[in-house]
């Protein structure tokens, strides 16, 4: 993976993915280049919607090893979404799919609850990718469609003016750039969403996320572990192979503050043998493989998504526990309804900033979004839980879903991550 990107960063440096003086005019302008951001310019500009996409990395940074060492679980819905995109047929060979589901809870060793896929329509309940992975099939995509669309990076947006006719954003290089209409993908501490006046409502969960990729004696059999521990959540996520033939997952290990005696600091032996008694048996031995990574944990969650020629999408809407695996899942629902409205007023030659568009748009994402952080936010407070009451609760809970089949369909189609939300134009991909 080390060579490939290496050699994927000297071909983006030389290549005109980053134009850095493109002064041409375009239709939409994405503030955030991110797995959401790039999405939505591959969609876009797919559909002939001229774009400009703006980032403060440059791709050689952002594919670069030591940037992000996240894999993110892609529903159902989402590998439409990035069907549409032209996005997933670059990166699926990559993908390792999800057939079986465990909850375990507090130290008992066997698994709760178990969601097997042969128990509902589908061949996975998911996929995980690397986010490196989904990144570069971006870039190359983006490239593809050099025509309509344009990144800018290395730069930031550090300002934006409004008018009836127009929006424009002025960047830290000194260029500006106009469209009819700016989109903020600039995640949670979004810029965009800060300069739009927009307020949030948000707090910390006062936990971190520690995350890393780890090689295992066996194989993990395509199963994804969830166990709820008194310090947080910790999940295991089933990974293709390496080039070595070594089998691969990664990891979530949430620890709550004040981070006394870190999993972070350990050093490598002590995170191994940690490792290897947190992992059921069946993995046998567990080693770190490449660096780990910490993440603070927040709810944040935009009072509107949009303003005179301005909309928000995925983090810089809203962030939520990952608990769940959710968080772009639901991004990326944002990005297909944008793209779906945009593509429908372009191909009406209406404006595509028009505030019936906007109105519609966060009509359409809000209430889902709400719900679903709602329902990770609860997840997160009842699972991190060590009340012996709540605890014996959750447990009978837990043995009454599996017992109960109607109900336990529901939660396996609720993690396949229904497509029934999607617009027509992804939904039939
Ligand atoms: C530990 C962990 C595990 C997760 N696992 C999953 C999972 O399994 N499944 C899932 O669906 N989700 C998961 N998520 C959530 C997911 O990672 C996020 O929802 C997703 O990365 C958000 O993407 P984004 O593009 O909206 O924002 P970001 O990834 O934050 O990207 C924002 C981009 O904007 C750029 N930017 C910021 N400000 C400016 C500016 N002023 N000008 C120009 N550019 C700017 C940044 O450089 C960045 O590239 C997980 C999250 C965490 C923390």
């Amino acid at each position: 993976m080390k060579l490939m990107t290496k050699k994927l960063n000297k071909n983006y440096e030389e290549s005109n993915l980053a134009h850095k003086n493109d002064d041409a005019p375009c239709d939409a302008i994405i503030i955030g280049g991110g797995l959401s951001g790039l999405t939505l310019t591959c969609l876009l500009a797919a559909n002939g919607i001229k774009t400009k996409t703006i980032d403060i990395q440059n791709p050689s940074t952002a594919l670069d090893d030591a940037f992000d060492g996240r894999t993110t679980a892609i529903s159902f819905g989402s590998q439409k979404v990035l069907k549409a995109a032209g996005l997933w047929d670059k990166a699926d060979k990559h993908a390792c799919p999800i057939e079986t589901i465990q909850i375990m809870d507090s130290s008992r060793k066997e698994s709760l609850l178990d969601f097997n896929v042969n128990e509902v329509e589908g061949t996975a309940f998911g996929w995980i990718f690397e986010n490196r992975i989904l990144r570069q099939a971006m870039y190359e995509r983006i490239e593809e469609l050099s025509e309509t669309a344009t990144l800018i990076t290395p730069a930031k947006a550090i300002d934006f003016e409004i008018t009836d006719d127009y929006s424009a954003v002025t960047l830290d290089n000194g260029q500006t750039h106009k469209a009819a209409l700016i989109i903020g993908c600039d995640g949670r501490q979004s810029f965009t969403r800060q300069w739009m006046g927009i307020n949030t409502r948000e707090w910390s969960y006062k936990q971190r996320a520690i995350v890393c990729s780890v090689i295992h004696e066996n194989p993990h059999d395509n199963i994804a572990v969830e166990h709820f521990r008194k310090e947080g959540p910790f999940a295991i996520l089933p990974m293709t192979d390496d080039k070595d033939g070594n089998h691969r997952s990664s990891i979530v290990w949430t620890e709550h503050a004040p981070f006394t005696n870190s999993a972070l600091e350990f050093d490598i032996n002590t995170f191994n043998i940690a490792l290897t008694a947190r992992f059921p048996s069946f993995y046998g031995t567990v080693k770190l493989t490449g660096e780990r990574f910490a993440y603070p944990l927040n709810l944040v969650h935009a009072h509107d998504y949009t303003a005179s020629r301005m909309a928000l999408v995925a983090d810089a809407a809203h962030g939520i526990h990952p608990i769940a695996g959710q968080g772009l899942n639901m991004g990326l629902r944002d990005v297909a309804e944008i793209a779906d409205l945009i593509i429908t007023a372009n191909n009406n030659a209406e404006d595509i900033g028009a505030d019936t568009l906007l109105d519609q748009y966060q009509k359409n994402r809000r209430f889902d979004n709400m719900a679903m952080a709602g329902a990770t936010d609860s997840l997160n407070r009842l699972f991190s839980n060590d009340y012996l009451p709540i605890k014996i609760a959750r447990q009978a809970g837990l043995k009454a879903v599996s017992r109960i089949n109607p109900v336990k369909k529901f939660f396996m189609n609720q993690a396949m991550g229904s497509a029934g939300l999607l617009p027509a134009l992804i939904k039939d991909q």
